[in-house]
């Protein structure tokens, strides 16, 4: 069973890494598949492009067993639909293994606006994971998306390739990209809140603004 984590990573951050980490230990997956957007479908264009961002992605996971950057979504050209992305992964690791599509609590709220939302629990079970000032409760439109498939065992999602909505506890951790992106471009200091090695990048690259006037972080 693998755990499938998109997002547009705008920078990678803790909260991020930490909802991969526990939720791989939650339901004993043998990878997360870290899967940065080319062009997301649902929001403005990112601050980085998608090289830069798959770049801070593939430090951040460098050497965390289990944690794998996969970069499909880099290569494609248009919107990267998470739907496109589950049908090129179903082609790879075929009709049988289950897959676990992480969503934090506001991404699962959105669903319903998804391409082909109506099609995604045919291809991979969804994992929900709390996120700081998110309602657990779904709107109607979500309900009737996903209502009579939300489980609370993980057997259910060993059992069968997908169809499944399960929440997951995390430590919930107030991070976001958003917050980050402004840290930087105030010229404060997001150390703690991303890895060292995703900051020292930034700061190489000279990504999301005022990154020079930042102090050096240890390894800098
Ligand atoms: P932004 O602030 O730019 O909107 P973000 O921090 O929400 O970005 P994304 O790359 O858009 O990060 O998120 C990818 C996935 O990770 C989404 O499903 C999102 O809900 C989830 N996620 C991001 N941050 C957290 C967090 N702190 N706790 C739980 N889930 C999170």
């Amino acid at each position: 069973m693998i755990g499938l984590l998109g997002g547009t990573f705008d920078p990678i951050h803790y909260g991020h890494l930490r909802i991969a980490l526990e939720i791989r230990e939650a339901l004993d997956l043998d990878e997360v598949r870290f899967l940065p957007c080319g062009i997301p479908p649902h929001r403005s264009v990112p601050g980085a492009d998608a090289e830069a961002r798959a770049g801070l992605v593939e430090r951040a996971t460098a050497g965390v067993p289990g944690f794998v950057l996969d970069r499909r979504e880099l290569t494609r050209s248009g919107p990267s639909y998470t739907y496109d992305t589950l049908r090129s992964l179903r082609r790879d690791f075929g009709p049988e293994l289950p897959f676990c599509l992480i969503l934090g609590a506001d991404a699962f709220a959105g669903l319903p606006a998804w391409h082909h939302a109506a099609d995604l629990l045919g291809l991979t079970h969804i994992v929900v994971a709390h996120r700081p000032g998110e309602s657990t409760e779904m709107a109607p439109p979500l309900a009737a998306l996903v209502g009579g498939r939300v489980t609370a065992r993980a057997g259910d999602l060993r059992a069968a390739p997908g169809g499944c909505v399960m929440w997951v506890d995390v430590t919930q951790l107030d991070i976001s990209a958003t917050a980050v992106r402004e840290q930087l471009r105030r010229g404060r200091d997001p150390r703690f809140l991303i890895p060292d090695a995703v900051l020292e990048a930034i700061r190489t690259q000279g990504l999301y603004g005022r990154t020079s006037a930042m102090p050096p972080t240890d390894r800098g």
